[in-house]
């Protein structure tokens, strides 16, 4: 089921049988952007997986009650789960990765940390990317919320990809392949986890941890991108080989 449909987020602790309670920011932009009135259509998403359509039936100034007329699963989400582990950035460039990642069809985000990443990210950083995430699925029509993790080391993440068919690190020297992403998945759902480093790059020691770790060091071509074109090139061409961006 395809969807190009803005969407407002539910708790799913404000769905109750038939009605749907939208609250905070949600109400305000029902009813003094959008400027919804009662017996208008929306749709609502918990993000966790469930999308309601449903009709508003009371507004006032902290909430909006809506009738739920229909509900679907997993709307807008692809087959296979894509993460991302991008080393973090300066200042929007990184919430810029979020917002178009989550676009495309990225499940989870690690921001990684490795030996040339200078930027550090604490809590406030952290929930504003959540924000960003929450928009990006509200507005691109996905119904299930992106989890972007707490920072991560290599060491730490470069382990969780064994349960993942497609293990790929960015790297832009003499030893790495061209991407080659296996054409007709053997799962139903694949997985597929991918490593992209800070300005300074990787230091051959990581590459190494990586590819004794099952990773394959990808080329993304001869010019050298900056890491946040990186990050979304390669999430692109995963999801692309998988018949999401078509
Ligand atoms: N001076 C760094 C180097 O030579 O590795 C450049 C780092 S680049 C700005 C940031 C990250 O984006 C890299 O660590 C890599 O993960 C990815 N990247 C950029 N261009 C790439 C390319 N042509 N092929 C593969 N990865 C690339």
């Amino acid at each position: 089921m395809r969807s190009h449909f803005e969407s407002y987020y539910v708790h799913p602790k404000n769905v109750h049988g038939e009605l749907l309670v939208l609250t905070d920011e949600e109400v305000h932009h029902l009813s003094r952007v959008k400027r919804h009135q009662k017996g208008d259509r929306i749709r609502a998403v918990d993000g966790l997986g469930t999308a309601y359509e449903a009709e508003v039936d009371r507004i006032s100034k902290s909430r909006a009650e809506c009738r739920i007329t229909e509900t679907r699963r997993l709307l807008g989400e692809p087959a296979g789960e894509l993460t991302l582990v991008q080393a973090m950035i300066k200042g929007d460039r990184f919430d810029w990765v979020i917002e178009k990642c989550v676009e495309i069809g990225v499940k989870r985000i690690i921001p990684l940390i490795t030996e040339n990443t200078i930027v550090k990210a604490g809590s406030g950083k952290i929930n504003r990317w959540r924000r960003v995430a929450l928009g990006a699925m509200k507005q691109c029509g996905r119904s299930v919320l992106p989890e972007i993790a707490e920072p991560r080391t290599l060491k730490q993440t470069v382990t969780l990809g064994a349960d993942c068919q497609v293990r790929l690190i960015a790297h832009g020297s003499e030893g790495s392949r061209t991407v080659r992403i296996p054409e007709e998945p053997a799962v139903r759902s694949p997985k597929a986890i991918c490593i992209v480093g800070p300005e300074g790059g990787f230091t051959d020691d990581e590459i190494r941890m990586a590819a004794d770790n099952g990773f394959t060091p990808v080329s993304l071509g001869p010019r050298r991108l900056r890491a946040e074109t990186a990050g979304i090139v390669l999430t692109t061409m995963v999801l692309s080989q998988w018949g999401e961006l078509c």
